[in-house]
């Protein structure tokens, strides 16, 4: 299986992730978790390249799926190979959620580019971690260290939540999302019922 996490940022699925991992784990499962963009050596260059430095909006979007190319070489693709369960930190809806529907790249590109790196390679389960703006920004601006990306402004990241909702709806068979407003605890019943009826299956 291969889940991925997606969600602004300020929705809250960092705290999820080491649950899920956990509850695979529990179940004798062998479990690899990756970030994107990093994830690799090289992959995690490029993701200090990607968010720290000025470039073209086309040159941003070929360096994350550099870095995810890699990221599936690397690690991605020979996890699922030996059959064991992969977590990533984000994946190619992020590349659609922010560089397509934030700053704007034609999807056509972002899905020539989809299917130029990873044509056989799909999430299974994409949990989309979902909160209003004004939660969001919340959420930042007591935890976290404002960068590049975070200094944005607010139609920013209400166009890459709407990007991910309609991805969400175009794929329903795979994304689930999750009104990350609701309280930690019932998050984890949802995310435990999930993964255990996965494990089950
Ligand atoms: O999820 P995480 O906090 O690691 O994301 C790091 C930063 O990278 C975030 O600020 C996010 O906005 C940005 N990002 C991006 N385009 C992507 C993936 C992440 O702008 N495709």
């Amino acid at each position: 299986q291969f889940i991925t996490f997606e969600g602004i940022d300020g929705a809250g699925k960092s705290t999820h992730i080491a649950y899920v991992i956990e509850l695979i784990k529990q179940h004798g499962i062998e479990v690899v978790s990756t970030r994107e963009p990093g994830g690799t050596p090289l992959g995690e260059r490029l993701r200090d390249l990607a968010l720290n430095e000025k470039m073209h909006l086309e040159t941003e979007a070929l360096l994350m799926f550099a870095a995810r190319r890699e990221n599936l070489a690397q690690v991605i693709e020979p996890a699922l190979q030996r059959g064991d369960w992969v977590i990533s930190d984000r994946f190619t809806d992020s590349s659609f959620a922010y560089q397509g529907g934030g700053r704007n790249l034609s999807l056509e590109k972002l899905n020539t580019l989809e299917k130029w790196v990873h044509p056989d390679v799909q999430p299974d389960l994409t949990l989309l971690f979902d909160v209003p703006l004004e939660v969001a920004r919340e959420r930042l601006d007591a935890t976290r260290v404002q960068d590049k990306f975070e200094q944005e402004k607010a139609d920013f990241f209400a166009a890459a939540r709407a990007e991910y909702l309609r991805r969400a709806a175009e794929f329903p068979h795979r994304f689930q999302v999750i009104d990350s407003t609701r309280p930690i605890p019932e998050i984890r019943e949802f995310l435990h019922q999930l993964i255990s009826g996965l494990i089950t299956r």
